[in-house]
């Protein structure tokens, strides 16, 4: 069997159409401009690219940007303060503060200085323990991108067995709820699980969320399953550079019945969702309906 691409670049231009649609719409009826709102602390070369590229989609689809770049010697307290102004501030859909933040900075005290409501990454505490009860919340980014085209490829997910390898708060928890939420059976696995390889196998779901390269081959997939691979990692082969998800591509293409690859399946996806986040924001601060597919 060959895999099917779920091919996450085409799909990740669609749903930046669909919420460019809804922008303009909002706009000509509502006079409203969802506006995003991110903060980078510091030079990370890695999150100074994240940010621009950010900027970059939020203005193509008509949304306001607002960029707050910050010295890396920042002190919580002001950053506690421009945070405040930014929830305060009715142009500002959604906040976004750009991780890892510097090592004298508190992350989660920040992020959950963030007024829920305005959460578009849905790390706050109060988000996290909404989509855990099955409740009204801000989906993190990256795991509603995956919801989003396993329920394109599959139509319903109920029933289905679901295999989330890694369980970070960012990734593999969200996740593993958003799956649950759809009425699957979900198992998560970690670095202490035993046997990886006989666990993925009874997956015909299998999310892949690890930060090791290749490490999902296809002796560990189950023949038609369908894997979706969160991982991206920088690796060196025959003198050059490579990007490589968790799964090793072309041997579990040969076993899946589809499969997200890397570059151009998930990670398109993830800021895709940070607009459709921030357009749900936006209807939900003003009272209005969310446009229906984006959000969980
Ligand atoms: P973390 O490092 O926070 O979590 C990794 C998880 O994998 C942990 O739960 C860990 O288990 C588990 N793990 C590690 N080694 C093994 C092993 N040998 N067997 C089974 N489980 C293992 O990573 P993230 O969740 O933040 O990211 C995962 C990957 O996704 C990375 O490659 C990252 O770059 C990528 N990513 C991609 C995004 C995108 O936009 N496409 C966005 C975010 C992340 P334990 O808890 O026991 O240590």
């Amino acid at each position: 069997m060959t895999a099917k691409v779920i091919d996450g670049k085409a799909f990740a231009a669609k749903v930046r159409a669909e919420v460019a649609e809804h922008v303009a719409r909002l706009k000509e009826a509502n006079g409203l401009t969802p506006g995003l709102a991110v903060v980078l602390v510091g030079e990370d070369p890695a999150s100074k690219v994240y940010v621009k590229n950010k900027h970059a989609s939020t203005i193509e689809v008509g949304m306001s940007s607002f960029e707050h770049r910050l010295p890396a010697d920042t002190g919580e307290a002001e950053l506690l303060a421009l945070i405040d102004q930014l929830n305060a501030d009715p142009k500002v859909h959604g906040i976004l503060v750009q991780l890892p933040l510097p090592s004298h900075l508190n992350s989660e005290l920040v992020i959950n200085r963030i007024a829920p409501a305005k959460d578009v990454d849905g790390f706050h505490i109060s988000n996290v323990g909404l989509l855990g009860t099955g409740q009204k919340s801000m989906v993190p980014c990256t795991p509603l991108g995956c919801l989003m085209m396993l329920r394109d490829h599959h139509g319903k997910l109920a029933g289905l067995n679901a295999v989330v390898v890694g369980r970070s708060n960012i990734v593999g928890k969200p996740m593993a709820q958003l799956l649950l939420g759809d009425s699957c059976t979900v198992t998560i696995a970690h670095s202490r699980t035993k046997d990886l390889a006989e666990v993925c196998k009874r997956a015909d779901i299998l999310v892949a969320a690890v930060g090791r390269p290749e490490m999902i081959t296809g002796d560990m997939v189950k023949p038609g399953a369908t894997v979706i691979d969160v991982g991206i990692n920088r690796i060196e082969r025959d003198g050059k550079a490579k990007l490589v998800g968790d799964v090793h591509y072309e041997s579990a293409a040969a076993v899946a019945g589809a499969i997200t690859p890397v570059p151009g399946g998930v990670g398109p996806m993830t800021i895709a969702c940070l607009l459709a986040n921030t357009m749900t924001a936006c209807c939900r601060a003003n009272g209005l309906a969310e446009p229906e597919g984006l959000t969980a």
